[in-house]
């Protein structure tokens, strides 16, 4: 099995933030630029403090952007990436994310799908989609570093090679 490891590298889409809004909670300011939140999906209590940069002009209580937004994220600046405000003081959930697990490439180096959530293949590619379906669907994923060997190992028998962002 030749794995590729990768270091994952986030883009700043702000996609996966833009979800957060009622997950991310406030319960109170603690000082300038300080709050007390919460994390609905890692149960997590967290004490973020707005990035010196921007504590002048941002107040999560102020927002003008969506309320399914996390109250931290900024709308996009000049050059479109959305910036969390509280970067240096991120919940775990946040720290540890990434949007995908691995990313799928054919025996021509064409990127052709990603591995996101626990298992769930993204992919517009018929021929991985069918194979994912009948055969990598079927492994356990009881033990997920099983899983894991098992499935890249399967890919590759295909011809398929995998980057491991893990
Ligand atoms: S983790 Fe992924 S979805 Fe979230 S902002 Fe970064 S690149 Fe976008
Ligand atoms: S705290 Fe920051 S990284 Fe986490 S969801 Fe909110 S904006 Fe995104």
């Amino acid at each position: 099995m030749i794995l590729i490891m990768a270091e994952f590298i986030c883009t700043l889409c702000g996609r996966c933030c833009m979800g957060m809004g009622k997950y991310v909670k406030i319960s109170g300011q603690i000082g300038q630029g300080r709050y007390a939140a919460h994390h609905g999906l890692s149960n997590e209590t967290f004490y973020p403090s707005i990035m010196r940069e921007y504590r002048d002009t941002f107040s999560p209580y102020d927002r003008k952007t969506p309320k399914e937004w996390c109250p931290f994220l900024l709308d996009a600046d000049e050059s479109g990436k959305y910036i969390c405000v509280i970067h240096d003081s991120l919940p775990s959930f946040c720290r540890n994310f990434k949007c995908y697990l691995f990313k799928i490439y054919n025996s021509d180096n064409i990127y052709v799908g990603e591995v996101k959530g626990k298992t769930t293949l993204i992919s517009n590619d018929e021929i991985l989609n069918k194979m994912w379906n009948d055969e990598i669907s079927n492994i356990s994923t009881e033990n997920m570093s099983l899983w894991r060997k098992s499935m890249i190992s399967a890919l590759e028998k295909k011809g398929y090679f995998v980057v491991d962002y893990e």
